[in-house]
C-alpha cells in the first residue's frame, strides 16, 4: 500500500468486538489473565497480549502498527514524548563507558541530552565538526554504539546524507538512529536509506494539531545484532532486568528485539508511557499527514521565496530553495520539501529578531513545530537561550535568526503577517 492509504488504514481495520471503524480509546490501566498460565505466558514475552498500560496499550499498539509501517520498519514503540523516544533509544544499547556519535545540527532538548545529561550517566556523546559522515566517521572506536542524526536538522535546516551515515555507521558496526520529526514519513523514510533506528516526536507534524505529546521508536529490522553478538549483549545475552529474557530469541518472527527490550526494561521500569487518549488523537492526526504536510511545505516554499527578495530580510536557509546547499540533498531524500521549518535574519541581531517576533499577529509566538497554525520562535532567547555563542552557531543558530514553522493558513494571510511584523521590526 502506498503511504497515504497507510497512514489510514495501517494496524487496524475495525474493532473485532463492536466492529467501531474509529480506533477505540482503551483508557483502562491493566487487563485480566485467563489463569496464572496466561499471566506467566504473557509475562515470558511467550505469548502477545496486554499486562499493564505502562507496558502496552491496544490504542498505542495500532499507532505503534502505524508508524512502523509508515516508516517501512519491523515494528516501534510509542511511549510519552519524543525526547523519551530519544532518551530510551540511545540508553537501549549505551552504558557508562560507552559513546555514541552525533552530528551538532540537533533540536536543543537532544542537545542537552546529548552534551550534558548522558555524560552524567557515563556516557559520552562526541559531537562531529557537521554532518558529514567523514566527520563523525572519524570518531568511532571500539565503544561507539551508535550514530545519531536529524534527517533535517531542527532549526537548522541541514539534510542529512541518510546513506553515507548509513554505511559510515554500519562500517564502524553500529547502528544509525534517526531523529525523522521534521520531514516525517510523508516525505522522509530514512529506513530505505539504511537506517536502523528512526525516532519521532508525535507531537509534531506527526500529531499536527499540537494537542498532545508522543513519542515513538521504530526499528528497521535488519541490523544484525546476532553477527557480533558479543558486541550486543543487550539485545543477544540473557537480560538481567527481564528474568534472563534474551530478546534476539524473543518473537524471533516479529524482528523487533530493539523495541521489545526499550519496551520491557527501559519503558516498563521508568513508565514514560504514551497516554491512550494522546495516541487515538496522533492518530486522528496522522489520517490527514499527507495532506497537511503538502500544504505546510507549499506554503513554506512561498515564505522562503518571499523572504529572499525582502528588504528586510538579511538571509533566509530552506534546503527548499534552489541555491541552498543541501538542495541536492532534500531532493534526495524529501522529494525537494524538507519540512515546513525555514530560519531567517530578521534586522538588527538579537534585538531585532525579538522585535519581529513580538510584532506577528496570526503567527503563534511558542515553542512548537509542526502543527497546522503558523509558528514562530526566537531561538536565542527560548530553545537555545542556555547554549554558549559557539554552541548555538553549531546548532545554526545566530543571534537574529527566527525559526517559521509554517502552517496551511492562507498563504496570503501568512505573507501579510510577515511583512506587517517586519516593517514593524524595523
Ligand atoms: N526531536 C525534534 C526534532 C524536536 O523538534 C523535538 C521537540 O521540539 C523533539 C525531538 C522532542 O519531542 P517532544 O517535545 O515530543 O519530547
Amino acid at each position: 500500500m502506498h503511504p497515504e492509504t497507510l497512514s489510514i488504514h495501517a494496524g487496524y481495520d475495525h474493532d473485532p468486538e463492536t466492529r467501531a471503524v474509529a480506533v477505540p480509546i482503551y483508557q483502562t490501566v491493566a487487563y485480566a489473565f485467563d489463569d496464572a498460565r496466561h499471566g506467566a505466558a504473557l509475562f515470558d514475552l511467550a505469548e502477545e497480549g496486554n499486562i499493564y498500560t505502562r507496558i502496552m496499550n491496544p490504542t498505542c499498539a495500532v499507532l505503534e502498527r502505524r508508524v512502523a509501517a509508515l516508516e517501512g520498519g519491523s515494528g516501534g514503540l510509542a511511549v510519552s514524548a519524543g525526547s523519551a523516544a530519544i532518551f530510551y533509544a540511545v540508553a537501549n544499547i549505551a552504558r557508562a563507558g560507552q559513546n555514541i556519535i552525533s552530528v551538532p545540527q540537533l533540536y536543543g532538548g537532544t542537545w542537552t541530552l546529548f552534551a550534558h545529561m548522558l555524560p552524567r550517566l557515563g556516557v559520552e556523546v562526541r559531537f562531529a565538526a557537521d554532518d558529514r559522515a567523514e566527520s563523525l566517521a572519524a570518531l568511532a572506536d571500539k565503544n561507539t554504539r551508535a550514530f545519531f542524526c536529524e534527517s533535517v536538522g531542527n532549526p537548522a535546516g541541514n539534510v542529512a546524507d541518510l546513506s553515507a551515515l548509513a554505511d559510515a555507521a554500519h562500517s564502524a558496526g553500529v547502528p544509525l538512529m534517526v531523529d525523522n520529526t521534521v520531514p516525517s514519513p510523508a516525505l522522509t523514510r530514512p529506513i530505505e536509506h539504511g537506517a536502523d533506528v528512526v525516532l519521532h516526536s508525535l507531537t509534531k507534524y506527526m500529531g499536527g494539531h499540537g494537542n498532545s505529546l508522543g513519542g515513538m521508536i521504530v526499528e528497521s529490522g535488519n541490523f544484525p545484532w546476532e553477527k557480533d553478538a558479543s558486541r550486543w549483549p543487550e539485545i543477544t545475552a540473557p537480560e538481567p532486568a527481564y528474568h534472563g529474557a534474551v530478546f534476539a530469541e524473543a518473537r524471533r518472527a516479529t524482528r523487533d528485539p530493539f523495541c521489545i527490550r526499550a519496551r520491557v526494561v527501559s519503558l516498563r521500569n521508568t513508565g514514560a508511557a504514551l497516554s491512550p487518549f494522546n495516541a487515538f488523537l496522533i492518530l486522528q492526526g496522522l489520517e490527514t499527514l499527507h495532506l497537511r504536510m503538502a500544504k505546510c511545505c507549499e506554503n513554506a516554499l512561498r515564505v522562503a521565496e518571499h523572504l529572499r527578495g525582502h528588504p528586510r530580510a538579511e538571509w533566509v536557509n530552506y534546503a527548499g530553495l534552489a541555491e541552498h546547499p543541501h538542495h541536492a540533498l532534500a531532493l534526495r531524500y524529501a522529494e525537494g520539501r524538507p519540512g515546513s521549518i525555514l530560519t531567517f535574519g530578521a534586522r538588527g541581531g538579537y534585538e531585532g529578531g525579538a522585535r519581529f517576533h513580538d510584532a506577528l499577529k496570526l503567527f503563534k509566538r511558542l515553542v512548537n513545530i509542526g502543527d497546522v497554525r503558523s509558528l514562530a520562535c526566537h531561538p536565542a532567547s527560548t530553545t537555545h537561550r542556555q547554549l554558549t555563542d559557539e554552541e548555538r552557531r553549531a546548532a545554526g543558530v545566530s543571534p537574529e535568526t527566527i525559526r517559521l514553522c509554517v502552517g496551511t493558513e492562507n498563504i496570503q494571510d501568512i505573507l501579510a503577517d510577515l511583512d506587517q511584523a517586519l516593517d514593524a521590526a524595523g
